[in-house]
């Protein structure tokens, strides 16, 4: 049985982008290790280093407690793309 992957490549976008600071006031930087229920997603699932793991991790924290992302989503406002609501 193959398992059915959300990300098919394994492989850290930011280092791809060579990004070496993530701003957590820029959204659409991290919106690729949030879930549809803005959790962040484990570095397992999307591929991401250590390093840019960390970064986006403490980036979107900090864009939690200034209010650009939701702590969490209840289940009736889980929509098909939360990142509409953010533009
Ligand atoms: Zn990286």
């Amino acid at each position: 049985m193959q398992e059915r992957r959300k990300f098919k490549k394994r492989f850290c976008k930011y280092c791809e982008t060579k990004v070496d600071y993530i701003d957590f006031k820029d959204v659409a930087q991290f919106k690729f290790s949030l879930s549809e229920r803005f959790k962040i997603m484990p570095r397992r699932l999307t591929g991401n280093c250590k390093k840019h793991q960390e970064l986006v991790t403490i980036a979107i924290k900090r864009a939690r407690q200034t209010a650009l992302i939701p702590y969490i989503v209840d289940r009736k406002n889980v929509v098909e793309n939360p990142f509409e609501i953010i533009k």
